[in-house]
């Protein structure tokens, strides 16, 4: 029950009982008065009686005090007449009191006369009857009025009675009411105590919170609940922290004048509505949220929201913690798993990812995509000449122009080393493709400035497309394919994937599958290529050149099976066999009167410094007992002379056997030949393609000048290389050259053919 209709219902009942005992009590008064009255009246008329009675006894005894005796009843007549009620009884016995009086006066007036006889006469004629019937009257009147008087007795205790019970069930009522009036008070002052106590708590609860919030590391915001109101991010602040402020810069008066809404970047606003729409679902922690700083700046933040009481209303509190630096070393990670470290460009895996995305979304349209794979054709050469660091910066920038040469939705990856993967999507036809090779071509054909000096760089580029059909894979493993075929076809082109391509491919595997068996089954050989004194042109040593004699498909020369050797780790096993097998024959010559025979032996440029070349070479000495005097090892410029001081220790360490060293194809290798000096070398080999530019004998080439004068002022033996023509050989002598090589002295021929073309005393002996 509410406390306004208690409250009615209390007066209403307590109203009443108030007129209920007024009204009781008037009642009773009433029937005191009435009963009281009734008495009187009886008692009077008694009186009268008593009076009558007296004067009838006393008329003939004594007439004298009749007289007497008739005033006292006629003063109970007047006191009758004052207490009867009913006029009507009053008239009849004032009526029958004169009749008997009329008598009695006769009577007395008789016997005053002294006539007994006609007073007693009168006295049975008029007088007795007057009296008995007056008696009678008052005797009625009287019995009426004492029973009258009894039963307002009987009514007042009756009355009482109710008075009693009437209060009885007041009070108790009264007294329910009273009751439930406590019990209602007393709820009353309960819920009083507790608002005062919970507000006592609020108010606990706020100071709590104002040392807590104010001073607190973590940064917090105060908003009214979002979830009692409307609308979305308007929500001002209420209260910020310190921290808060030290975080986002603002001022408090700053921040206090503006929304949620406000310190997210224009560009996340609409996110919020989603965020406010989640907290009303009650979730309380947010992440991945950005929000904006006063110097523009944007933090990574997560949030957590409490709903709070704020001066005494529903609030929301909100930690902000800074995660800027984690999110930015996740995104870092992220990145790296999917970007090459170096350039910046998406990785294998990314691109694999991107591959697939344009293959299943091709299954649904129409068109097609293409798959570039792009090799760079000197790259080597620039890292082993250049050192890293410059090989590092060209692919920076091959990777930039590369990034700027495709539209925006294609992709260009690295997937290693000078290996590039470039997604072409949305192509109208396969004819595109080709065009945006060559366009890549063209971009790249452009002088690269690295390491102070311009640095020209070609690139192949095979291209596969496809329009959906088969799995993505295919489509790399064509472009590929097409990648070999176009430096098979000697690099710098583009080449169009077409099935024979694949047969090429698969054939280049068999090869690989052969030369691993073969090179145990002793299907190399070994040729050797004279080398002469460019003075005197006698024979100063041969370089020993692998062939390969395939059981089916006959002599293969090392051009085509030294790359895929490279490229299948089998190089080791190779070299290692070509070592052996020349110190062996080297050793043969040495203990036979053909004498002995300085024998140069190639080695693969590829991990020089991790190969183990030293044992094996050591192990080559050992197992043949040749002299190291007699070996020499051709190592390419780009592979012996890095920036790294590991080759040049391994060549030390080497050179500290005797063994010789040739630095092989020299020129080609971008390397500063002032570096040369003091390097672990003996020999320099001017590469064939210097030895060409030899044309007349007057006419001069001034880098073959500079390569022997260079090498001659350093003490080294200088070879030509490739040398066909008598020009070039008189042109080599003139300059001082100190050794020849080439088709005109002798092409490669077999040991037995050394022993019979160079019979002592052509033989050179030792130094
Ligand atoms: P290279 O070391 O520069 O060897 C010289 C190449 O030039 C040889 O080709 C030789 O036949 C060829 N040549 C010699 N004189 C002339 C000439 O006057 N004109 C022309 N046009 N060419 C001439 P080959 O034997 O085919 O060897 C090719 C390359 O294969 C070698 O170049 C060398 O880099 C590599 N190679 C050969 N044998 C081995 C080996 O046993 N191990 C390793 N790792 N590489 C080898
Ligand atoms: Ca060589
Ligand atoms: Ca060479």
């Amino acid at each position: 029950m509410r406390p306004s209709s208690r409250d009615r219902h209390f007066w209403l009942t307590s109203a009443a009982a108030v007129l209920l005992t007024l009204g009781v009590v008037a009642a009773i008064v009433g029937l005191h008065e009435w009963s009281s009255q009734s008495e009187r009246a009886a008692q009077s008329i008694g009186s009268l009686r008593t009076a009558i009675a007296v004067e009838q006894e006393g008329i003939l005894d004594s007439p004298r005090l009749t007289a007497t005796r008739q005033a006292q009843a006629n003063q109970a007549l007047v006191l009758v007449q004052a207490t009867e009620t009913s006029t009507a009884t009053r008239g009849v016995i004032a009526g029958m009191t004169a009749i008997y009086q009329l008598a009695v006066s006769d009577e007395v007036y008789a016997l005053r006369r002294g006539d007994v006889l006609s007073a007693d006469t009168l006295n049975v004629a008029l007088g007795d009857p007057a009296f008995t019937a007056l008696d009678g009257k008052l005797a009625t009147v009287s019995g009426a009025e004492t029973s009258s008087a009894a039963r307002g007795v009987t009514i007042a205790f009756v009355a009482s009675i109710g008075i009693v019970t009437g209060s009885g069930v007041v009070t108790v009522l009264f007294g329910v009411f009273a009751r439930r009036r406590r019990a209602a008070i007393a709820a009353q002052i309960a819920l009083s105590a507790a608002l005062v106590s919970e507000a006592r708590v609020t108010l606990t609860r706020e100071e709590t919170f104002r040392s807590l919030f104010d001073e607190n590391p973590q940064a917090m915001m105060v908003t009214r609940l979002p979830a009692l109101i409307t609308e979305d991010g308007n929500l001002t602040f209420l209260a910020v922290n310190n921290a808060a402020i030290a975080m986002y810069g603002h001022s408090r008066a700053e921040f206090l004048a503006l929304t949620l809404a406000e310190i997210r970047p224009a560009e996340d606003r609409a996110l919020l509505r989603s965020n406010l729409h989640a907290m009303r679902g009650g979730r309380t922690h947010f992440d991945g949220i950005r929000h904006a700083t006063k110097n523009g700046g944007v933090l990574d933040v997560e949030i957590d929201t409490r709903e709070t009481i704020f001066q005494g209303e529903s609030a929301m509190v909100i930690c902000s913690t800074d995660v800027t630096d984690r999110a930015r070393l996740q995104r870092e990670l992220e990145h790296q798993a999917f970007h090459d470290a170096l350039t910046g460009l998406p990785n294998r895996s990314l691109f694999g990812d991107r591959l697939e995305h344009a293959h299943q979304r091709l299954a649904r349209g129409t068109g097609c995509y293409a798959v570039l794979m792009l090799d760079l054709d000197n790259f080597k050469t620039v890292n082993d000449g250049l050192g890293h660091a410059a090989g590092d910066a060209l692919l920076l920038e091959v990777s930039r122009r590369l990034s700027t040469g495709i539209r925006a939705g294609d992709t260009a990856a690295r997937l290693g080393g000078d290996e590039f993967a470039i997604l072409l999507e949305d192509l109208a036809d396969p004819a595109a493709a080709s065009r945006a090779a060559e366009g890549l071509r063209e971009i790249l054909r452009t002088p690269f400035a690295v390491a102070g000096r311009f640095l020209t760089v070609s690139a192949t580029i095979g291209v596969a497309t496809s329009s959906g059909g088969g799995a993505a894979t295919d489509v790399v493993r064509n472009a590929d394919a097409a990648l070999y075929a176009g430096k098979a076809d000697g690099k710098d082109r583009h080449a169009v994937y077409s099935e024979d391509m694949h047969v090429t491919a698969i054939e280049r595997l068999t090869l690989e599958q052969d030369l691993r068996s073969g090179i145990g089954r002793g299907e190399l050989v070994l040729m050797y290529q004279p080398k002469v004194d460019a003075r005197t042109g006698q024979m100063a040593g041969v370089e020993a050149l692998v062939r390969w004699n395939h059981p089916l498909r006959g002599v293969i020369a090392p051009d085509q099976f030294i790359p895929i050797a490279e490229q299948s780790g089998l190089i080791n096993d190779l070299d290692t066999w070509v070592l052996s097998a020349a110190c062996r024959q080297a050793q043969a010559w040495a203990t036979s009167a053909v004498g002995a025979v300085p024998v140069a032996v190639n080695v693969s440029g590829r991990n020089l410094v991790s190969c183990g070349l030293i044992d094996r070479v050591l192990a080559a000495l050992k197992q043949t007992g040749l002299d190291p005097r007699l070996l020499e090892l051709e190592v390419t410029e780009s592979a012996a002379v890095p920036q790294q001081g590991e080759a040049r220790d391994l060549l030390q360490g080497i050179r500290d056997l005797g063994v010789r060293i040739a630095i092989d194809d020299f020129g080609t290798g971008y390397s500063v030949l002032s570096r040369l000096q003091g390097f672990p070398v003996d020999t320099l080999k001017i590469d064939l393609s210097f030895v060409r530019s030899i044309v007349s004998e007057h006419v001069g080439a001034p880098i073959v000048d500079a390569m022997i004068a260079m090498g001659l002022s350093l003490g080294l033996k200088i070879v030509a290389e490739g040398v066909e023509t008598e020009v070039q050989r008189a042109y080599l002598v003139k300059r001082h050259c100190t050794e020849l090589q080439g088709y005109l002295i002798s092409r490669p021929i077999t040991g037995d053919e050394v022993v019979a073309r160079f019979r002592p005393p052509a033989l050179v002996r030792v130094a």
